[in-house]
């Protein structure tokens, strides 16, 4: 694929510019599932402030001649409070820029978007959001393993695995709700999620991923059933990011996985 040469902000004028902050969601990682908004919006940006889910891949896109700074936030490790990053966007759009507050999977999805977007409309500044494909969804797919499927799961549920303070989950709803789960930033929480649905009823041999990396070079796969969650983790030293799905759809994976993508893809485009 290639993408059309990122325009030169040294000669364009700014002083009359009226500035904008983009929050762009960078999809899970690979450069190709990024929106062709978003590859537009960063060609055109001032200034870019990326996290740490933005790929390498991903970075490599941005125009050479454009400043682009990290502000992302690791568990325990915030290179930036929330705080002076809103009050950062909001003077950088006050003096004309196009900034692009790119961030990874979509912004509103367990991305503080929200926060960031609600703060920049109180403040006056023009905002909007770039929606990107969110990893619950890229990585799973990417695996294999449908979030849906008739006669299988009718639904999926979305649910982060770390609370600021404290996890407010009704677990037992997520036990007998009969949904794909996707965990978010379960990583270091798998014994809760298991302890909890367990608890709560769901079975222990109900099938479980693992996805390490998803949309990435080195996307690594680890199957197994909710009992072994804890030990699948450990055992294989998962880092992250990634995502652990709990349900039915994971054992897809085996028929679904079969052609590998890649392959199907460069074939797509001989
Ligand atoms: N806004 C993002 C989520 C941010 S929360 C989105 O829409 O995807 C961060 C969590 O997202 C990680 O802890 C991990 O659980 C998940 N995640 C993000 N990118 C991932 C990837 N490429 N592979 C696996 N998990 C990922």
């Amino acid at each position: 694929m290639t993408y059309s040469t990122p325009q030169n902000p040294a000669i364009r004028p700014q002083s009359t510019k009226v500035g904008k902050v983009w929050l762009v969601g960078a999809g899970p990682g690979d450069p190709d599932l990024l929106t062709v908004k978003a590859l537009r919006v960063i060609q055109q940006a001032d200034l870019i402030l990326f996290d740490n889910l933005v790929s390498q891949d991903i970075r490599a896109l941005f125009p050479h001649a454009v400043p682009a700074f990290y502000v992302g936030k690791r568990k325990d490790d915030h290179s930036i409070a929330q705080q002076d990053l809103n009050a950062l966007l909001l003077k950088k759009a006050n003096q004309g820029l196009s900034v692009v507050r790119i961030k990874g999977g979509d912004p509103f999805v367990f991305g503080r978007g929200g926060e960031e977007l609600m703060a920049l409309i109180q403040a006056g500044v023009d905002a909007e959001v770039v929606p990107g494909i969110t990893s619950a969804s890229g990585c799973t797919t990417a695996a294999g393993i449908p979030l849906t499927h008739r006669g299988v799961a009718q639904g999926c549920t979305f649910v982060t695995a770390h609370g600021e303070t404290e996890l407010h989950l009704d677990w037992h709803s997520l036990a007998h709700i009969g949904h794909t789960l996707v965990f978010y930033m379960g990583v270091s929480r798998a014994h809760v999620i298991v302890k909890n649905l367990i608890g709560n009823g769901l079975a222990a041999n109900t099938p479980a991923a693992i996805i390490e990396n998803g949309c990435r070079p080195d996307q690594r796969e680890i199957i197994g059933h909710l009992g072994e969650l804890s030990q699948m983790v450990e055992k294989n030293k998962v880092q992250s990011p990634a995502l652990i799905i709990v349900g039915e759809v994971v054992n897809l994976s085996s028929q679904l996985r079969a052609v590998p993508q890649m392959d199907m893809l460069n074939k797509s485009c001989a």
